[in-house]
């Protein structure tokens, strides 16, 4: 087994790396005092530069305008893009975009590509997903009270969503519907329907609050409410009924970019504990690494954040291998582990900073509110080790619901 990088990869890290201490790093300070929205200017000019290293939506093949990376390479892409909260939109391959661009590259029509991932890959507009709904359990996909009826030659949309990432802003949404309430499987009754945000009867409600931040633009979560929009039935993404499938090849290789950003985070997480640890005295001549406890979280996160990364790259190579239902149980595994692993790096990190690691003078704060969310989105922590350990308990012969998840 050759763990080595290869030269495209190293070119790769190299590029992103020297482009976030350059372009990214010195505007930091100035995004978390002001946010997302009020920077987006200086962020539009950032994009540019990003476009000109060639690795502008690396995921994306080189037919549909983007840098062609496999997802290994992109795996590793996306943890040098997560040392920083905006590198992923830096180089347009933020969620909930990258999932939207994957399930048009595999499934729209030639009008929908060209219509909508078209635009999307040249970065003109941004999208957003909108499956969950407040009244029914995210945590059961295949429950949604979201229904489009078809009505002569349109589908007319009715429901409630909420924690539509990035819903502001958007110039679609792809939008989770029953479609076929009858069907006896219940993982077969919905679909996703593209809806332009401009069709009357999609309303943004608003922002939700998180954590004490609205937010705004790509940088936010939306309530939205579909009042009868109406749009036309070649707006149909895919099958009829293959909504719940369509969702799950969206969020496979979703996973990996997802748990190498939160590697990303940890990596930058431990270089300022140790940078502290090293410099910061207690007393004169006594560096606060000196102690054991400090110790013991410094070789604990690195162990942990090792091993997160070899469980990613195992799963990105599964992936590629065997198709994303063959790697579920990986990506199942990967998902609530490298997400407890962010939560507690970053949690030493700010332990070591002492109050410094409260104030926004450093990115651990932020990261260390809004990721928290990593344990629930995506499948919450308790979903996916559900999922794991009943497929573990199938092989000793326990009975017991089949899991489409
Ligand atoms: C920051 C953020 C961004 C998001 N972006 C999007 C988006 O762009 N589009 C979109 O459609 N949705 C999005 N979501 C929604 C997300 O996918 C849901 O929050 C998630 O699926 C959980 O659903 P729920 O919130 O309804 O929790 P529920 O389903 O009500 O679950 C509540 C809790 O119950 C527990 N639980 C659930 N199932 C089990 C089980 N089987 N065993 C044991 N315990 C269990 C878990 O602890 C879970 O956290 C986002 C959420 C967040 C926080």
């Amino acid at each position: 087994m050759d763990f080595s990088p290869s030269p495209r990869v190293e070119t790769i890290v190299d590029t992103v790396r020297r482009f976030v201490k350059k372009e990214v790093l010195p505007i930091e300070p100035e995004l978390r005092r002001k946010g997302f929205a009020a920077m987006l200017p200086v962020l539009q000019e950032k994009r540019q530069r990003a476009r000109e290293t060639g690795l502008w939506a690396a995921h994306v093949p080189e037919e549909h305008g983007g840098a062609g990376l496999s997802l290994t390479e992109f795996a590793h892409m996306s943890e040098e893009l997560g040392r920083t909260p905006v590198g992923h939109y830096l180089f347009n391959c933020q969620a909930p975009d990258v999932g939207n661009m994957e399930i048009l590259m595999e499934l729209g029509t030639p009008e929908q590509k060209a219509r909508f991932l078209g635009p999307l890959v040249r970065g003109e507009i941004r999208s957003c997903f909108t499956m969950t709904e407040p009244e029914l359990a995210g945590s059961n996909p295949v429950w949604l009270g979201t229904t489009a009826v078809k009505d002569g030659g349109d589908w007319v949309i009715r429901g409630h969503k909420w924690f539509s990432t990035g819903a502001e802003g958007s110039a679609f949404a792809i939008c989770m519907a029953v479609t076929d309430p009858e069907a006896p499987e219940m993982h077969r009754r919905a679909s996703m329907i593209i809806v332009p945000t401009d069709t009357p009867g999609f309303e943004l409600i608003g922002n939700l609050s998180i954590m004490g931040d609205r937010g705004g633009d790509w940088a936010s979560h939306g309530e939205v409410s579909y009042q009868g929009a109406r749009v036309p039935l070649g707006n149909l993404l895919g099958e009829q009924g293959a909504g719940f499938t369509i969702a799950q090849l969206r969020l496979g290789p979703g996973r990996i970019h997802h748990c190498m950003r939160w590697i990303g985070i940890c990596e930058r997480a431990m270089d300022t504990l140790c940078q502290h640890a090293a410099t910061r005295e207690l007393a004169p001549g006594k560096p606060l690494g000196e102690k054991q406890i400090v110790q013991q979280w410094i070789a604990e996160s690195r162990a942990e954040i090792h091993g997160a990364r070899l469980m990613v790259l195992h799963a990105a190579w599964k992936i590629e291998k065997e198709g994303a239902y063959a790697a579920r149980e990986e990506i199942s595994l990967i998902k609530f582990t490298v997400a407890r692993t962010l939560q507690r790096v970053l949690d030493r990190a700010i332990q070591a900073l002492g109050g410094l690691g409260m104030t926004d003078d450093t990115p651990l704060a932020f990261w260390y509110a809004h990721e928290r969310a990593a344990r629930i989105y995506d499948g919450a922590d308790e979903v996916h080790i559900e999922a794991v350990a009943r497929r573990i308990l199938r092989g000793y012969g326990m009975k017991g619901k089949q899991d489409h998840r």
